[in-house]
C-alpha cells in the first residue's frame, strides 16, 4: 500500500538537511526511511500536517500525538516556514515544497533567512541543513 508521508511544516527542511544523526537509534531508522523515499522519489506527495507527524512518530521527545516537549521551539519552527510557503493543512507534492522554500531561502544574504526559521535549533550548528538547501541538493 502507498504510505502517505504526514509532515509538519518545517520537516521540509529537516528532511534535506538531516545527515544520519538523530535523538535515538528508532528515530534515525525511521528517519533513514523516510528521507530516502522523499529524496529518491520525485512524485512523492505529503500530508501537511500542523502537529506531530510520520517523523515524531518514534521520536523520544513526542509526549503524545500533538505533544512535543520542545513545543517552545518547533511550533515557531512551523510557523516560519507556513509563512513562507502560505501552507494549509493538505496535501502536497514534497518536491514542489522544497522548490519553493529552497528558492526562498537562498535568495536572502548567505544563511539569514534560514537562521530566522530555525537558527536556534540544535542541530543547526551540526547538520547540513544550510549546505543542503543552499545548493538545492535534493531538488529535483
Ligand atoms: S523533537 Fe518534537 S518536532 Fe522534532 S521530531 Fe521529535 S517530537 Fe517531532
Amino acid at each position: 500500500m502507498y504510505e502517505i508521508i504526514r509532515l509538519r511544516p518545517h520537516h521540509l527542511l529537516c528532511t534535506q538537511g538531516y545527515s544520519g544523526k538523530g535523538y535515538s537509534d528508532d528515530f534515525v531508522l525511521n528517519m533513514n526511511r523516510i528521507t530516502e523515499k522523499l529524496r529518491s522519489d520525485r512524485n512523492a506527495r505529503v500530508e501537511i500536517v500542523f502537529t506531530t507527524d510520520s517523523l515524531c512518530d518514534d521520536c523520544p521527545f513526542k509526549v503524545s500525538d500533538g505533544i512535543c516537549k520542545s513545543d517552545n521551539k518547533v511550533l515557531g519552527f512551523d510557523k516560519g516556514v507556513i509563512k513562507v510557503l502560505d501552507l494549509e493543512e493538505s496535501a502536497y507534492s514534497y518536491q514542489e515544497l522544497i522548490s519553493k522554500l529552497d528558492e526562498y531561502l537562498s535568495s536572502g544574504i548567505e544563511d539569514e533567512r534560514l537562521q530566522a526559521i530555525c537558527g536556534d535549533c540544535k542541530w543547526y550548528a551540526v547538520s547540513a541543513c544550510w549546505t543542503h538547501i543552499k545548493n538545492k541538493k535534493y531538488v529535483v
